[in-house]
């Protein structure tokens, strides 16, 4: 039974979003829309993730949101420092647009408010992973925060791994999670081309795809110890995601490692 193995567990969910209660049911739905879909919680409340979480003893989350237009980045950010203090389990990730206009100082605010990495959604945000525009987040983020990558979709061309690969060699002190197991839908050109010591991959939106021998495959060629679980909150069952996940084959010490041990040693 499901709660027999999650009991056995620590379980961190590495990808969720947040959103401020008088917007989060809209937001949402524009997330179902895009992906021609249904939010599984339509509420998209952090009361909500919270609630389910403690049902499937999920004790902690990465929480972030997207910025669509550079003038939310500053009302987001607040957002998620103050969801962070009032909430111990939450490691928070700021948003940053590509028409920010000075990235560096964005960066230094986002490290102010005591937040852990940055989230870039190349396909909501509409840029090429590997623009030379991008280049100064990049620069300014390497050595000093992760950047959380939305990866592949094969509607688009935004962010192939090919591209990712590109700015991982461009910046070799730039640390990236790569979500999506690397690349959704562009899983054979991310086992492929993302090697890097300093890349990591969140499970999210993978497992509903792919059969669970393919998903198995995908992570241990990715690599274990480079892996968090995640789930996309508020797009997936927790459940039916934790359900995927206890189907890979897997030993009990790997499902401890993408569980919560490495996302607890990357942020250290
Ligand atoms: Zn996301």
């Amino acid at each position: 039974m499901l709660s027999e193995l999650t009991a056995e567990f620590e379980i961190i969910d590495a990808h969720a979003h947040i959103y401020p209660d008088k917007i989060a049911a809209k937001a949402a739905e524009s997330i179902g829309n895009f992906y021609n879909m249904t939010a599984r919680y339509r509420e998209g409340s952090v009361e909500k993730l919270l609630s389910v979480g403690s049902e499937y003893g999920v004790s902690g989350f990465l929480v972030c949101s997207v910025a669509t237009i550079p003038e939310q980045v500053p009302s987001i950010n607040a957002f998620i420092a103050a969801q962070c203090a009032e909430h111990p389990e939450f490691t928070g990730f700021g948003a940053l647009h590509p028409g920010t206009e000075d990235p560096a100082a964005a960066i230094e605010q986002i490290r102010t408010l005591g937040l852990r990495g940055i989230k870039l959604h190349p396909d909501f945000q509409r840029f090429h992973i590997d623009d030379r525009s991008i280049y100064p987040i990049y620069e300014a983020a390497q050595g000093v925060l992760p950047i959380l990558i939305h990866m592949g979709d094969a509607r688009y061309d935004f962010s192939r791994p090919q591209r990712l690969k590109t700015v991982l060699e461009d910046f070799p002190k730039l640390t990236v999670i790569a979500a999506h197991l690397g690349g959704w839908e562009m899983w054979d050109e991310a086992r492929e081309l993302l090697r890097h010591d300093n890349v990591r991959f969140d499970t999210c939106s993978a497992f509903q795809i792919l059969s669970t021998e393919q998903a198995t495959r995908q992570i241990l060629s990715l690599g274990v110890d480079k892996c968090f679980f995640g789930t996309d909150y508020p797009v997936w069952d927790y459940g039916a995601e934790l359900e995927l996940f206890f189907k890979l084959g897997l030993t009990r010490e790997q499902r401890e490692k993408i569980l919560a041990k490495n996302f607890r040693e990357f942020f250290r």
